[in-house]
């Protein structure tokens, strides 16, 4: 097995490693059927044949097709097609007079978190889902398919998980806290995250006599995909039988864990994170952002057998069920949460890793650390400093690099939102590919049409290394406050465009206080790393710097979905995988509830408060 291939080696190098076990539910499918049986018969695949020139594409032992955490179902219904089945196609479908009660919805993957599509159409009373890949997303509409080129083949399905992790990630059976063997667990029933409709992913082969069916209007422009057929919107005369089942157990999830024990602050924890788990063969996702972290971690071994020893203790995680809901990641952080609290630092995460552009995202505290080091390291592109050529959209208008907000892509998201730890995701991307989460991701169609020299993940390497040891042997950790109080107050500024009425003077006052209180500290610290200080001072000081994302934490959590807990950064709840920034007033916002939204933003400014005096304290003690 993976896991225990990964431990060997890492054990191998000389790492103190262990594997930790988790029992989260993790349904299996134990029969799928989808068929349409009227007006014509036609039974779907549900299968991605394997192809000729690519042995590793070979069908025996292959995943089913299927979305983690469907319902298990036997629906037949009139098909409606609902384009990416996001709000304002519900909007759309409204204006058409048409709306998806008692039928089943078929919605095209893109636009939003892939979950959000079941979650809508059951909300708005569909029966059941189905989720294909229109080819204009990724397939032939945007290059040759796979093998000759590397866009979806017609019976590539995207498989996933529906888990509605807006709520919250991991075992849906314990919210809050760890799936130990043992440990108490809800009732299915109770678990608010689990849809109550069949969801099913398909191909755009199996889609297409489907979709080819509908009548009724003629879809609306941008609702058109690129089959060669005209889009009808439906209901009908397209019926489609969806018969789902799964096993509904729990199973093990094995966390690699490896640490390398600090010499002076053992309890202060600097972490690096990717997960081992795969759909398939799943080259990319993960194994190339998994092998990156298995390179960091020899080369860790290997400076510490020439005597290193890091002042802060080092955690190296490859993490389990990642595909399913951030499984093993946030059972994790359930059950170390005392230990986290006491003193974990930083985490960085990796996932997917390949071709392209450079991208980061984070915490805003480490922004200024982040672009110094992407000052060492060479873009493989080009040679240049990765600083230099950061992707577009992630700069600032005056092309500074900026970190994006994390939303709820991979395994940060416990470490973030719900346990306060100031986080980081790197990785290199953006070359085109169609083969997420499919038979298809393999190393052959890796090492073609993505990173074929490894370069890319050299450079990850590379990246993750250089912050792991200017982390762990930092004098005084790098956090640095006044981007975190600028980049809150783009944010504030972004709502109050649309919301004049909520009322932001203490939020900006107490974000004045802090870029004051920023600019002290760093003055006082570079005068006082002149001077010896004592370790007992800079133990205080580290201390508190560790804690201070943790101020930014709400005690009771986001209205709604009290797992989350953190301010400033969550997923959005019918969005895509990026952050809802200031989410709590946000959702006020859009529901117009305004006098939840002033009550919230009040509860911002008294975080930005808390996390002001945190900074001034710090200035206190070095003053001393
Ligand atoms: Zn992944």
């Amino acid at each position: 097995m993976v896991a225990e291939y990964a431990a060997a080696l890492l054990k191998e190098w000389g790492l103190d490693t262990h594997v930790e076990i988790f029992e989260p539910l993790l349904p299996y499918p134990t029969s799928r059927l989808l068929e349409m049986t009227a007006p014509v018969r036609f039974r779907a695949q549900l299968n991605e044949p394997a192809i000729p020139e690519d042995l590793n594409t070979s069908e025996a032992g292959q995943l089913p097709t299927f979305n983690a955490f469907s319902a298990s179902g036997d629906v037949t219904a009139p098909l409606i097609y609902v384009n990416f089945g996001i709000p304002e196609d519900y909007e759309t479908l409204r204006q058409l007079g048409l709306d998806v009660r008692g039928k089943i919805v078929i919605a095209r993957y893109g636009r939003a978190w892939r979950g959000v599509k079941p979650k809508l159409a059951e909300e708005n009373g569909a029966v059941g889902c189905l989720i294909y890949s229109d080819p204009r997303e990724d397939g032939y509409f945007r290059d040759n398919v796979y093998p000759k080129g590397p866009m979806r083949p017609p019976q590539g399905v995207q498989r996933g998980s529906v888990l509605d992790m807006a709520v919250y990630p991991g075992d849906p059976l314990t919210p809050g806290w760890p799936s130990l063997s043992g440990e108490k667990r809800l009732a299915r029933a109770e678990a608010v995250t689990l849809p109550k409709i069949p969801v099913m992913p398909i191909s755009y082969a199996d889609a297409k006599p489907m979709l080819d069916a509908l009548a009724g209007p003629v879809a609306p422009d941008t609702w058109r995909g690129a089959l060669p057929i005209t889009y009808h919107v439906g209901p009908g005369p397209a019926v489609v039988h969806l018969k789902l089942d799964f096993d509904w157990t729990s199973k093990p999830v094995r966390d690699v864990v490896a640490v390398i024990p600090g010499a002076i602050y053992k309890d202060q924890w600097i972490m690096y994170g990717n997960h081992h788990d795969a759909w398939a063969d799943g080259a990319s996702d993960p194994a190339s952002g998994a092998s990156a972290l298995l390179e960091t971690a020899r080369t860790l071994a290997e400076i510490r057998r020439q005597g290193w020893q890091p002042k802060r203790t080092v955690v190296l995680a490859l993490w389990d069920g990642e595909e399913f809901g951030l499984m093993g990641s946030t059972e994790w952080v359930e059950k170390h949460e005392e230990e986290l609290e006491r003193g974990a630092a930083v985490y960085i995460n990796s996932d997917s890793n390949g071709r392209g552009a450079f991208g980061a995202g984070g915490s805003h505290t480490l922004e200024t650390f982040v672009r110094e080091i992407l000052r060492e390291i060479p873009d493989p592109a080009n040679g240049r400093a990765l600083v230099e050529v950061p992707r577009g959209r992630r700069t600032a208008p005056n092309g500074d690099f900026r970190l994006s907000a994390l939303g709820a892509g991979s395994d940060y998201v416990a470490f973030l939102d719900h346990a306060g730890i100031a986080s980081l995701n790197f990785g290199f991307g953006g070359a085109d590919s169609g083969v997420y989460h499919s038979n298809y991701d393999t190393l052959a169609w890796y090492q073609r049409f993505s990173d074929g020299e490894f370069i890319y993940g050299k450079a990850l390497s590379q990246l993750t290394v250089t912050a792991l040891l200017r982390l762990a042997d930092a004098p005084v950790l790098p956090f640095e406050f006044n981007t975190l109080s600028r980049t809150i107050h783009r944010y504030v500024e972004e709502i109050q465009k649309s919301a004049g009425q909520v009322d932001f003077r203490d939020v900006n006052a107490q974000l004045a206080r802090l870029s004051a209180s920023s600019r002290g500290y760093e003055e006082e610290l570079s005068a006082a790393m002149k001077r010896p200080m004592s370790e007992e001072r800079l133990t205080k000081l580290n201390q508190m710097l560790a804690k201070a994302e943790g101020e930014l934490l709400l005690p009771d959590g986001l209205p709604h979905r009290e797992w989350y807990r953190h301010q400033i950064y969550a997923p959005g709840r019918y969005t895509g995988y990026g952050a809802k920034t200031i989410p709590a007033v946000r959702e006020a916002v859009e529901a117009q509830r305004w006098e939840e939204a002033n009550q919230q933003a009040r509860r911002l400014a008294l975080a930005v408060k808390a996390m002001a005096d945190h900074v001034e304290e710090a200035i206190r003690l070095l003053r001393e």
